[in-house]
C-alpha cells in the first residue's frame, strides 16, 4: 500500500513537472515570435528627488502583451529570455525605444534637459561583443548624449567576472553613461571591489524599504546602505516607496532619490504625458 502511494505521488509529481516543462517550452517558442511580432511594450516609472518631489528621470520597465495570455510581467519571462539568450535582442529593442522616447520628451517638454532614462541590463547584454558599438549607434540616431543614460545591473552580475566587468563599466563611464546597482543589499557584493568600480548609484531593494517599519533589522539595512553610499561617494535611490512614513524615514536618513507607487507606478507614455506633463513640465 505504501508502495502504491509513493508510486502515485511519483506519477503526480511527474505530471506536474511535465506541465511545467511544456509551459516553459511554449513560452520559449512564443518569446521567439514575440520579438518578430512586436508584442513588447514599455512602461516608464518616475524617479523622484525626495527633497523637492521633482521628477529627475524614468526607469524603463518591459511588459509582454501575449496574444493569448494577456500581459506578462518581466519576472515571468526575463529569466527564460536570459537562459535562451533572447534577452540581448529584447534589451537592444528596449534600449532603442527608451532612447527615442527620452529624446522626444527632452525636445517637447520644458525644463527636461537634465532628464535621464534608466534601462535594466542582464549579464548577457554586458557580455555581447558589439555592445559598445550598438549603444553608440542608438545614441547617435536619437541624437542623445551618454549622460542621459543610466544602466541598471544587479549586484550578482558584478562579481561574475570582475576584471571584464570593470573594463566594460569603465568604457561605459567614458561615454558618461551611469551605472546603478539594482536590488542592492540582496546580493553579495564586496566592499573590496565596490569602491574600485565606476558605479554611480545604489538602488536599495524594495524588500528592505517596504519592511522598514515592520522590521527593525530592515530599517538598519536601509540606514547602513545609505551610510555606505555616502561613504563611497555614490547616490542612493530607494525602490518601492509606498507610504508617507517610508518617505519621511528615508528623507530623514538622507536618501536623495526614490521611486514607488506613492509617487507613480510604471506608466504608459500616454499616462506620463497626461498625468505628469502639466504646464509643459514634469511634476508628480
Ligand atoms: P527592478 O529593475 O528592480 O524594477 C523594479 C520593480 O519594482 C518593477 O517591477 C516595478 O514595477 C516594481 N515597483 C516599482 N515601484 C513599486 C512599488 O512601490 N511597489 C511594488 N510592489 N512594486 C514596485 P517589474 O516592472 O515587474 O520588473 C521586474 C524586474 O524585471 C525588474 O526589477 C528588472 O530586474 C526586470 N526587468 C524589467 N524590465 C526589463 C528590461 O527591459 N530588461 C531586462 N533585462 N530586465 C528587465
Ligand atoms: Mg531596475
Ligand atoms: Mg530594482
Ligand atoms: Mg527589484
Amino acid at each position: 500500500r505504501a508502495k502504491k502511494q509513493s508510486n502515485n505521488s511519483y506519477q503526480f509529481f511527474n505530471a506536474a513537472m511535465h506541465t511545467q516543462a511544456m509551459n516553459r517550452l511554449t513560452l520559449e517558442t512564443d518569446l521567439r515570435k514575440a520579438i518578430k511580432h512586436q508584442e513588447f511594450g514599455l512602461r516608464y516609472q518616475p524617479i523622484i528627488n525626495l527633497q523637492n518631489q521633482q521628477i529627475i528621470g524614468f526607469e524603463t520597465l518591459i511588459r509582454w502583451h501575449h496574444p493569448q495570455r494577456g500581459t506578462i510581467d518581466p519576472d515571468d519571462f526575463v529569466p527564460i529570455a536570459e537562459e535562451t539568450g533572447l534577452i540581448t535582442s529584447i534589451d537592444h529593442w528596449v534600449f532603442y525605444q527608451a532612447c527615442q522616447q527620452i529624446a522626444r520628451w527632452k525636445s517637447q517638454v520644458n525644463h527636461s534637459d537634465e532628464l535621464r532614462i534608466s534601462i535594466n541590463f542582464s549579464v548577457q547584454d554586458l557580455r555581447k561583443s558589439t555592445l559598445l558599438q550598438d549603444l553608440d549607434a542608438i545614441l547617435s540616431e536619437a541624437n542623445l548624449a551618454g549622460s542621459a543614460i543610466t544602466i541598471e545591473i544587479t549586484e550578482s552580475i558584478l562579481i561574475e567576472d570582475i576584471e571584464q566587468t570593470t573594463e566594460l563599466l569603465s568604457q561605459l563611464a567614458a561615454k558618461q553613461i551611469r551605472i546603478s546597482i539594482d536590488d542592492f543589499g540582496t546580493g553579495y557584493s564586496s566592499l573590496n571591489y565596490l569602491h574600485r568600480l565606476p558605479v554611480h548609484s545604489l538602488k536599495i531593494d524594495r524588500s528592505f524599504v517596504s519592511q522598514m517599519h515592520a522590521n527593525n533589522s530592515n530599517y538598519e539595512v536601509v540606514s547602513t546602505i545609505l551610510a555606505l553610499s555616502k561613504h563611497l561617494g555614490l547616490t542612493a535611490v530607494a525602490e518601492g516607496i509606498e507610504t508617507p512614513e517610508q518617505l519621511q524615514a528615508l528623507k530623514k536618513l538622507g536618501c536623495e532619490f526614490g521611486q514607488g507607487y506613492l509617487f507613480a507606478p510604471p506608466l504608459t507614455v500616454e499616462a506620463v504625458e497626461k498625468q505628469l506633463c502639466q504646464n509643459n513640465s514634469f511634476v508628480v
